[in-house]
């Protein structure tokens, strides 16, 4: 099951929403590959296809930040397991930027979320779970 978090900052209250971590159907490869667009799918595809039936691969939904834009959002990423090396692709934010990947699970990281509009800390709170 996934989580519903909202990121708020403390000063001038702008918040995003994002789901993060894996719902039922991520753990099925065409549906995983639907959260990508097209080039990458085909990217991931080949990947995967070049390490045969055993490929270890994992989805998940994480939070990403985006420079372009100055904003929060939910961002699809599949890890890839090859000789012991993490292939980790990534989707991109919607305005077509690269995001940086921040990992839910690294308090320190979270702990020091900042507003992309006036640079506040950001409290995290969970909002639901999603599936
Ligand atoms: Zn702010
Ligand atoms: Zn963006």
């Amino acid at each position: 099951m996934g989580r519903s978090i909202r990121l708020t900052c403390n000063d001038c209250k702008q918040s995003y929403d994002l789901n993060i971590g894996q719902g039922r159907s991520d753990n099925k490869l065409d549906r995983v590959l639907a959260h990508f667009d097209g080039q990458t799918a085909d990217l991931i595809s080949e990947k995967l296809s070049l390490l045969g039936e055993d490929a270890y691969w994992n989805y998940r939904s994480m939070i990403g930040y985006c420079k372009v834009c100055g904003s929060y959002s939910s961002i699809p990423t599949l890890t890839i397991k090859d000789n012991g090396k993490d292939y980790v692709t990534a989707g991109k934010c919607g305005c077509g930027g690269t995001v940086e990947l921040i990992d839910n699970n690294d308090q320190t990281r979270m702990n020091d979320l900042r507003c992309p509009k006036c640079q506040s800390k950001m409290t995290v709170e969970t909002t639901g779970m999603w599936d």
